[in-house]
């Protein structure tokens, strides 16, 4: 996508009252995403991408306290105190061209957080998470995002076995919820959205 798309795209996500922030680079988002967090706690939501950027070992250096299940022994906990925290940290599953932020969740500690969390929200939306809209997006963050964390987390279901969606709705499903932001909420003061030029995550 070219340089005055993603601004196109910015803009729409203001109009919704986003607040966008264009990054070039992994190293630009990361450095995006500390000065927002500031000193503040944060809190951290399921994320290969999150965790491939190693933020939660920065911030954790610099002194900020962080919470996230991935980290932490106790993850009950940690999902807890992630929602309490000054600034909640997680990726996009999809973002739309119209500006809507599209995430499925199976736990439900993310979206619950992005809706009536933390204050501050910080959301990375990668360049692979784009979609033309909230339909192409849900059959891409299934295709894409559950199959391959069903897998690592060794699921039983259909997309982990054949990679397509089965529809699956009990046992190990991960797709419990599926939420589109189609603006903050009015619990969120600040909804940060990084527009990385770069893929990122599954
Ligand atoms: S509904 Fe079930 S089969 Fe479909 S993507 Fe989600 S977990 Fe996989």
């Amino acid at each position: 996508m070219e340089q005055r798309d993603y601004e196109q795209l910015a803009d729409r996500l203001k109009r919704r009252g986003f607040i966008p922030h264009i990054a070039a680079s992994k190293e630009e988002a990361k450095a995006q995403i500390l000065d927002i967090a500031g000193n503040g706690s944060v809190g951290f939501g399921g994320s290969s991408g999150i965790h491939s950027l190693g933020i939660y070992e920065t911030l954790k250096e610099q002194g900020n306290d962080v919470f996230w299940h991935w980290k932490d022994e106790d993850k009950a906990a940690a999902r807890r105190k992630a929602f309490d925290a000054d600034v909640y940290l997680c990726t996009a599953n999809a973002l739309t061209m119209a500006g809507e932020i599209v995430e499925i969740d199976g736990t439900g500690n993310r979206v619950g957080a992005m809706i009536f969390g933390p204050e501050k929200i910080i959301v990375v939306a990668a360049e692979n998470k784009l979609a033309a809209d909230v339909e192409s997006g849900i059959a891409q963050i299934k295709k894409n995002v559950c199959s391959g964390n069903a897998r690592r987390l060794k699921m039983k279901t259909p997309c982990a076995a054949t990679g397509s969606c089965g529809n699956c709705i009990s046992g190990d499903s991960m797709c419990r919820v599926t939420v589109v932001f189609s603006q903050p909420t009015r619990n969120a003061k600040e909804f940060h959205v990084i527009l990385l030029q770069e893929a990122l995550g599954l």
